[in-house]
């Protein structure tokens, strides 16, 4: 191919993208839109004639057979009523709390760290310092979800002297990772779900069916730190 017919082809492509781009094509492609939505603008039809599909981009979408046989939802879900779920704020299941909690009541902390099969050698180098560094509860690395966690997780549980330090102690050594930081109450429904602190970005807790608890979790730290704390 000469490069004077390169050019001609160059030329032709060019116009093609620059037709498919134009504000006529454009206004092609909303007033189809708008045809689909039941808006149909008048004249559009008419252009539409006007407007070949260049080569290669007709297509026939593959759409799979449809199914043979009943929903098993039955046929009047549309009859439904809507109705209002029962409220999960805790101290609003009958309007506003009507005085502040006492901050005393909670006991201790969880730290829980979510990671993925991306992210799991960051959440073992965090876990190598935090044992190395901090009197904590250690938990099992969860590499099923596990309780309200719904994905790999691993926690550490601490007293409530030490949040000071392994608030901004995470804030600085998260290494990104999401990490869901909840207190130790009698309600550990709203433990996981309305009394949290999160370092980075929050994920889904499934603690709705957490029921109300008489005794509250208990830390017995298994750590022994071994390297003194950077400051
Ligand atoms: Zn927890």
């Amino acid at each position: 191919m000469s490069d004077e017919q390169r050019m001609v082809q160059n030329t032709e492509q060019d116009q093609e993208w620059a037709d498919l781009l134009s504000p006529t094509r454009r206004s092609f492609l909303v007033s189809a839109g708008l045809t689909a939505a039941g808006l149909t603008a008048s004249g559009i039809e008419a252009e539409a004639q006007d407007i070949a599909v260049p080569q290669g981009f007709s297509f026939k979408p593959i759409v799979p057979p449809p199914d043979v046989g009943k929903s098993p939802w039955g046929y009047e879900t549309y009859k439904e009523a809507v109705a209002r779920p029962k409220s999960i704020r805790p101290g609003e299941e009958s309007g506003l709390p009507k005085a502040p909690r006492a901050y005393t009541d909670i006991k201790s902390y969880h730290a829980h760290f979510y990671f993925d099969e991306d992210t799991y050698e960051k959440a073992a180098l965090v876990r190598k310092w935090v044992i190395e560094r901090f009197p904590v509860e250690l938990g099992n690395w969860n590499l099923q979800p596990r309780g309200p966690h719904v994905t790999p997780s691993f926690y550490f549980g601490f007293t409530n002297d030490l949040l000071p330090i392994v608030v901004p102690w995470l804030q600085l050594n998260s290494l990104g990772l999401t990490i869901l930081l909840h207190p130790n109450t009698d309600d550990p429904r709203a433990d996981h779900l309305y009394y949290t602190l999160w370092v980075n970005r929050s994920q889904a807790v499934n603690a709705y069916g957490m029921p109300k608890s008489a005794t509250v979790e208990k830390i017995f730290p298994n750590i022994k730190p071994t390297v003194k704390l950077e400051v």
